[in-house]
């Protein structure tokens, strides 16, 4: 029975893990269904859980172990695009839930789990990645009545792979 009650219980972000072909780890954000997550372990750095290349200019000790923690953020950072946190800047004409990215770009008002100020959305610089190596410094964006986009011109998903690749760095020895 206990099995059973493990197996039912759901994330309202996260639909599946899977292993499949593709890249190493992939997590498609959205604002409107639950996120997949997806593992491929073909790579000899994934089955053995030992090191691998950099990514963002970060080396992972276990790769395995940085790429559940890693796409585990991209879904944490959908969570916290589709939830209220308590910020009070609601522009009137913006203004609809959720309340921590109004303007639905990813980029929020609070993120309570560490790395909280890559994914601010505000004209404040900070360091962004271009996968794979490219660390951009000095990054704003438009701030939370205006909508960054994913990709040209704004990049928000430079920071959403800052966010990810530091926290999965922060965590991956948590449990040798
Ligand atoms: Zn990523």
């Amino acid at each position: 029975m206990a099995r059973l009650a493990i197996l039912r219980w759901s994330c309202p972000k996260v639909s599946q893990y899977d292993i499949r072909r593709g890249p190493p780890g992939l997590t498609t954000i959205n604002h409107t269904s639950p996120t997949k997550i997806l593992i491929n372990p073909y790579y000899k750095s994934v089955r053995l859980n030992s090191t691998s290349v950099p990514d963002c200019n970060i080396t992972p000790n276990r790769q395995f172990s940085t790429i559940i923690l890693h796409e585990a953020r991209h879904a944490y950072q959908d969570y916290l695009s589709s939830v209220d946190l308590g910020a009070d800047d609601d522009d009137p004409i913006f203004e609809f839930d959720p309340d921590n990215d109004d303007d639905q770009d990813w980029l929020v008002d609070i993120v309570p789990v560490a790395p909280s100020n890559i994914l601010i959305d505000s004209q404040t610089p900070r360091s962004v990645c271009e996968r794979p190596n490219t660390i951009i410094d000095n990054k704003t964006y438009n701030g939370e009545n205006s909508k960054d986009l994913l990709d040209t011109p704004d990049f928000v998903r430079y920071a959403l792979e800052m966010d990810a690749a530091i926290f999965a760095d922060t965590h991956e020895n948590n449990n040798p």
